[in-house]
């Protein structure tokens, strides 16, 4: 999926050359000292606009809820889809301007840091608050056009971080600190609270791109959500700051000339609808194939892309690959061929369980207006790479036949 995405502009903090990051890049790499780190925020990720240089004027910064990602509605009787790319003002202040419209995509940001000199004024709603509101619009368009509430909206995020746009003020004038245009009175700009600087929980933090076990180079792509060490077949997942081992298997492709897509595959708990055995599922998803006495026993599992992909091929491809329940040996070493990244993480695929549901029930009359009593959730997740053949500009499943374009995939 190739996006238009924000530049984030930092040092690197070995050698002090400018790196130049994408605003959903997680590794940085310093192109003269070949140092990589891993950039890790305890909370969300926050960035500063740069203000011109004005060193008399006093800097007070105002926080955006900066969102990007996948807005899911179940409505009659489909699943749809809207891509939700915006920013909202996160206080209350109505001489400030609702979004950043376009300034972040023709300006360079900073990681928000202790460095930079201001007051940071504190979001007074939640990412989740911004969200909802914004679903909101759309929503009320959806209502006029179907004349029905969604039975279920999900919003899965690729992106949930603060930008700070700075502002001063002047002779009792409100300016923006960018175009140093006029944009308010003072007296409408008043702040319950006025921390100074940066909470310490708002800084990146930088981590070792070296694994833990061997001490070589871990593997990844800019935007993973995990990294790989190929020496000693390790995952490492970097949420809490400092990397934490963990399982991964993968199905051996048998012809050469394999590329491997990994997946999370989750055993479910499901309430409000029979969904216990693969029976169970076949019958949902009204499989055109005679039920077999044995699949009544038959433990199943939802098999959701662990990559970032265009969404409705990642309603799609889980649909086709949790019906088909891939059953082959797999081993614990990482694949001597390409493999893609994990771009997608194990949270992320756990709260999009009801929108995969929701899009392989058949009687969808009978179950959509139910989606509110139905509850769905992991309770064992896996990392599996399965094989996909390399068939010109196409990866393609051996079994089911389901060819991605390369170009659809985050790399
Ligand atoms: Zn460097
Ligand atoms: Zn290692």
């Amino acid at each position: 999926m190739k996006r238009l995405s924000w530049e984030i502009e930092l040092q690197c903090s070995q050698c002090g050359a400018p790196i130049s990051l994408e605003e959903t890049d997680r590794l940085s790499t310093c192109s003269y000292c070949h140092v990589r780190l891993y950039l890790w925020t305890s909370s969300q990720f926050c960035y500063c606009l740069p203000a011109l240089k004005a060193p008399s004027e006093n800097l007070i910064f105002i926080p955006y809820w900066r969102f990007k990602g996948i807005a899911y509605s179940v409505i009659p009787f489909e699943v749809r889809h809207r891509m939700l790319d915006a920013t909202l003002l996160a206080s209350s202040h109505r001489i400030l301007p609702v979004t950043l419209g376009i300034k972040p995509q023709a300006l360079k940001l900073r990681f928000a840091s202790g460095e930079i000199q201001g007051r940071f004024i504190k979001p007074q709603r939640s990412l989740q608050e911004a969200v909802i509101q914004i679903q909101n619009q759309f929503g009320g368009l959806e209502r006029s056009l179907s004349s029905y509430f969604p039975f279920h909206r999900e919003f899965i995020g690729e992106l949930g971080s603060l930008i700070f746009f700075p502002v001063f003020v002047r002779k009792g004038e409100v300016f923006d600190g960018i175009l140093r245009r006029a944009i308010g009175p003072e007296k409408d700009l008043v702040f319950d609270e006025t921390p100074a600087g940066i909470p310490d929980h708002w800084q990146i933090k930088p981590m070792s791109t070296l694994c833990p076990n061997c001490g070589n180079g871990l593997k990844g792509g800019p935007e993973s959500a995990l990294l790989f060490c190929a020496i000693c077949h390790t995952a490492w997942n970097p949420s809490s700051g400092r990397w934490v081992a963990g399982q991964f298997e993968i199905v051996p492709g048998k012809r050469d000339g394999s590329v491997y897509l990994p997946f999370w595959r989750m055993q479910v708990a499901v309430k409000g609808v029979t969904l216990k055995s693969y029976a169970d599922l076949a019958r949902a998803a009204n499989l055109p194939k005679m039920i077999l006495p044995a699949w009544e026993a038959q433990e199943f599992y939802f098999w959701i892309p662990a990559f970032r992909v265009h969404p409705a091929l990642f309603l799609r491809l889980s649909k086709q690959m949790t019906l088909f329940q891939p059953a082959e040996k797999t081993e614990a070493i990482l694949p001597n061929a390409p493999f893609y990244p994990v771009t997608f993480s194990e949270g992320n695929a756990a709260a999009s369980l009801k929108i995969h549901l929701a899009n392989l029930l058949t009687r969808k009359k009978d179950y959509f207006p139910k989606l509110k009593e139905i509850s769905i959730r992991s309770v064992e997740s896996r990392l599996i790479f399965l094989p996909f053949d390399s068939v010109g500009a196409d990866l393609v499943h051996p079994q089911l036949q389901i060819g991605l374009q390369r170009q659809l995939l985050t790399l």
